[in-house]
């Protein structure tokens, strides 16, 4: 319950530093994006606004004659013109057509000054409020007396003789421009918050996932931790009921002295290959000290091994016999000694869990690049659900059928952590009452093998 809360605390925890991180990223992503369309819509502006302050320089400066004076068909040429002293042209827009009816759609205005940077005339929006004072900055931003933003340009005119003439401005609100800026930011704004609900429900969906895996693998350490202890408590507890009913004897004769002795050597026996197993499987697991390796031949395991348990087949009235496919040996870059433990496992557990007169064969193959080792028995099978789970630690299909034969439920485990540590694998095909097929495959050396087994095996010590 504590670790569940545990658990908990470090999603949550984990779930925030992802949904900040996030939060970060996106605040700045939306930022960015927010300058980088503020800074493209401003330059379209200017754009327009210099497209339109050419064409009408152009137009216009083909007419003029005086310095400083418009001549009355520029007057007519720009809508709602109004000339500085005098009377403003008032023109139906819908009568005529301007070069510059552009000017009105998109809130323009137009100034003109005297070489002296005296007003002339204004044409256009004309917005009221601004400035009369001459600037002849290129590029300027003004605010009027309202606090309202405008945009200009400002070009020097000539006459038709080449005489400096004076200015021509041509300005804009930028009213459009800041309330589609507000816009932008609006929207970014309150998206944003709903990302983030969006990216915090994801973070916690997120930290659950990183968190599966070790929590399974706490449970698995839990498991084995309480599985281990359990397995060591019954050769400690029948350790202790023996020295406990041998301290009660009043008196002990030899015969039953030694038979105490033998039952404490039987217990400690079964205590030390438990402890060396899991000391075994915890190496294999963490894999922090790199093996001894060198080159194993498969044929000469086996048939060692088919020789060493040739008595305990006897003994179980099963036939052991090997078969072996193809005419070289096999061999594999491995540690011997490890080999050895995988293969007698399996042959081991072939022998145990085939009744009288059943047969178990080890075949040797050779696959495209791995050697196949196979050992079959004609024994009791292995149900299917049960099929995934032999390799796990302690596991036994049926404990008491497996105590019988004195199995810890850790063959298996040992078997595949050894076929891992070679890059190999371990398979296995079973039907209940038919017998059990356990398949292995270890890869062959990458280097040719045309060198002497002990000039490789000097090699790889050296690599
Ligand atoms: P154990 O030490 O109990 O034999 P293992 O890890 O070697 O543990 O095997 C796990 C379980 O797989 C065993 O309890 C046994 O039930 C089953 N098993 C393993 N090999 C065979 C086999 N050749 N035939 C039938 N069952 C097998």
């Amino acid at each position: 319950m504590n670790q569940n809360k545990l658990f908990q605390q470090t999603r949550l925890r984990l779930a925030l530093w992802y949904a900040l991180v996030m939060a970060l990223i996106l605040s700045f992503c939306g930022f960015g994006i927010y300058r980088a369309i503020a800074h493209a819509h401003w330059m379209t502006l200017d754009r327009e606004l210099e497209f339109v302050a050419g064409t009408l320089h152009d137009s216009i400066e083909l007419k003029l004659q005086q310095p400083g004076k418009l001549e009355p068909v520029i007057q007519e040429l720009l809508p709602n013109i109004c000339v500085v002293d005098k009377s403003c042209i008032e023109e139906q827009l819908s009568s005529k057509r301007h070069i510059l009816s552009p000017i009105n759609q998109g809130n323009y205005y137009v100034r003109f000054f005297d070489d002296s940077g005296r007003l002339i005339a204004v044409a256009g929006t004309y917005p009221k409020g601004l400035s009369q004072i001459f600037n002849k900055e290129l590029w300027q931003t003004l605010k009027d007396s309202k606090g309202h933003l405008y945009h200009q340009i400002t070009f020097i005119l000539h006459t038709q003789k080449n005489r400096d003439w004076g200015y021509i401005q041509v300005g804009r609100s930028l009213a459009d421009f800041n309330s589609y800026l507000v816009a932008v930011k609006l929207t970014l704004g309150l998206g944003l918050p709903i990302i983030m609900v969006v990216v915090g429900v994801a973070s916690w969906w997120l930290a659950g996932l990183a968190m599966q895996p070790i929590y399974r693998s706490y449970r698995q350490i839990h498991q084995f931790t309480a599985d281990a202890a359990h397995e060591l408590r019954s050769p400690l507890a029948a350790t202790q009921a023996t020295v406990e009913s041998a301290l009660l004897m009043p008196q002990l004769e030899e015969i039953e002295a030694r038979e105490i002795l033998q039952t404490l050597q039987r217990q400690n026996q079964r205590l030390t290959t438990l402890v060396t197993d899991l000391l075994l499987l915890t190496r294999l697991d963490r894999q922090s000290v790199p093996m001894q390796r060198d080159l194993c031949c498969l044929d000469d395991i086996v048939n060692d091994l088919i020789e060493e348990f040739a008595a305990l087949a006897i003994a179980e009235s099963v036939t052991l016999t090997s078969s072996v496919r193809g005419l070289t040996p096999l061999d594999v870059i491995g540690n011997e000694d490890q080999l050895y433990r995988l293969f007698s496992n399996l042959i081991i557990n072939a022998i145990q869990y085939t009744p009288q007169t059943g047969k178990v064969t080890v075949c040797l193959d050779r696959g495209d690049n791995y050697a196949v080792i196979q050992v079959q028995d004609t024994g009791i099978g292995i149900p299917q659900p049960d099929l995934t789970r032999i390799f796990d630690r302690f596991y036994r299909v049926n404990s008491d059928r497996s105590r019988s034969t004195g199995g810890s439920g850790l063959g298996l485990a040992i078997a595949q952590a050894i076929v891992q540590a070679h890059h190999g694998s371990l398979d296995v095909q079973s039907e209940l009452d038919q017998g059990s097929t356990f398949t292995v495959k270890l890869p062959f050396p990458v280097r040719p093998l045309n060198y002497s087994r002990r000039g490789m095996t000097q090699a790889l010590s050296n690599s």
